[in-house]
């Protein structure tokens, strides 16, 4: 039987270090006044003055002072910036990685854990829709400065399969017709019955991830 391993999920990541550093900082342009008048800045002047970034801001938090020094890197905090997350946001420390994942949402990650959990992407593997798969029970904990972080856990397409595994198998046991039609599945495609209960199973998450994909899609356009 031919062999197949995942493809493993590509993700965007850039290393911030300071105040514009991310490509997508000047993204778009800036509406504002100058002299009462209403005007546009261009992503590309709002770059040459070295305004605040759009993605990763500036570190700014009420009553912490930009003196203080940081308990992770021991930067001072003036030094920092801030980016929004799905749980709300987080402080971003100079050399921390910014990933975007697959569906578009952004968070920091630290040099180590970055460098333990990612190589470098071949030229090609761009395909990310195709490999939305999204923390299935992200777990947040709460870091030294009471901000949220987010650890990814089990994977949505593995959790999708168990479930629907879960079902066939309850329901092979349960019916004679189904264990009899699974059996015959499974022998006309040179399976195992266990091999035909998660091709099946991985068949269907993977075909509700598309739809999930599609939606997300749908309501950031
Ligand atoms: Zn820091």
């Amino acid at each position: 039987m031919p062999k197949f391993c995942k493809k493993p999920v590509v993700i965007e990541a850039s290393q911030w270090y300071k105040n514009g550093d991310h490509p997508a900082d000047y993204a778009a342009d800036v509406e504002g006044f100058e002299n009462d008048e209403p005007r546009t800045w261009s992503s590309e002047e709002a770059k040459a003055k070295g305004w605040e970034g759009q993605v990763v801001r500036y570190y700014r938090k009420p009553g912490d002072s930009g003196e203080r020094h940081c308990e992770q890197c021991s930067n001072k905090m003036r030094a920092h910036g801030w980016i929004d997350t799905l749980e709300g946001g987080h402080v971003v420390c100079p050399g921390d990685w910014i990933i975007t994942g697959v569906a578009g949402e952004r968070y920091p990650c630290k040099p180590d854990i970055f460098e333990a959990t990612y190589n470098a992407a071949a030229d090609g593997e761009q395909e990310v829709h195709s490999h939305y798969n999204p923390p299935a029970f992200p777990h947040v904990f709460t870091d030294s400065f009471g901000d949220a972080m987010l650890f990814p856990g089990m994977s949505l397409r593995d959790w999708f399969a168990g479930q629907l595994a879960a079902a066939e198998v309850a329901s092979a046991g349960a019916n004679e017709f189904a264990a009899e039609a699974l059996s015959d599945a499974a022998a006309q495609a040179g399976q195992t019955i266990e091999e035909r209960i998660a091709f099946n199973a991985y068949r269907v998450a993977d075909a509700m991830l598309a739809l999930s994909y599609e939606a997300i899609k749908d309501r950031q356009s």
